[in-house]
């Protein structure tokens, strides 16, 4: 399991609770508008296992939850004994993913070692590939929400609205999952590194804040546990 990063207190990443973030280096998509370039390009650090170790140790009750986010955590060998050793410390569990590998996530609901997953969902199906880079499958990340929408494991269902997604286009979104406990619309923002080619993509103008909750109302038929 390797880790790259860590941010050392967060309020907003775990609902209700207060967390840390580990972040995982790699993943199998490749997101025009990522935040995280250096960690599916290669550029990142890693973190020793004892440093990680040592940190997590010390924030033992002092700290609700663990999310592990990245990158993509589904991709990482070690995943699952390395939740159980964070719950063993007493941690709670978050895991972010982009939802392609629900084999993994499959794994992760039978070995209990999981208290809440975040899966993206990132454009209508039809435009993964455009969006998410080659090969981006949304099939296996509708498969992913499935499965969570028929377990009991409370999760939630998150786009970021980049400036390519207008009404029409999150209708078809909201319709094409089933309706979830909780379905949040971030807003876009500017990546600080991108790829020269994706300048046109990367610097569209992308919706208000107002737009954004008319965005969220609109939608509300399909998924009424909509936020923002
Ligand atoms: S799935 Fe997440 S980490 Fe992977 S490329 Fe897209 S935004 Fe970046």
């Amino acid at each position: 399991m390797n880790i790259s990063g860590i941010v050392k207190s967060s309020l907003i990443d775990y609902p209700g609770l207060i967390s840390c973030v580990l972040f995982v280096p790699g993943c199998n998509y490749n997101c025009f508008y990522c935040h995280n370039r250096s960690l599916i390009d290669g550029s990142h650090i890693l973190l020793t296992p004892q440093s990680v170790t040592d940190f997590l140790q010390k924030r033992a009750g002092l700290l609700d939850g663990v999310v592990i986010s990245g990158g993509e955590p589904t991709l990482q060998g070690g995943l699952i004994p390395f939740l159980k050793r964070v719950r063993d410390l007493g941690y709670r569990i978050k895991v972010d993913t982009n939802g392609s590998r629900p084999d993994i996530v499959a794994a992760l609901l039978e070995s209990g070692l999981c208290d809440y997953v975040a899966v993206d969902y990132k454009a209508p199906a039809e435009w993964y590939p455009a969006i998410c880079g080659q090969g981006a499958d949304a099939g296996q990340v509708l498969k992913t929400i499935q499965l969570l929408s028929e377990s009991p494991l409370p999760f939630e269902v998150r786009t970021t609205v980049i400036p390519q997604l207008g009404r029409e286009e999150l209708t078809r979104m909201a319709k094409e999952i089933p309706a979830s406990p909780r379905y949040v619309l971030n807003r876009y923002r500017v990546p600080d590194r991108y790829l020269p080619a994706d300048e046109s993509k990367v610097l569209e103008r992308a919706c208000s804040p107002e737009e954004l909750q008319a965005l969220a109302d609109w939608i509300t038929p399909w998924q009424p546990n909509v936020t923002i």
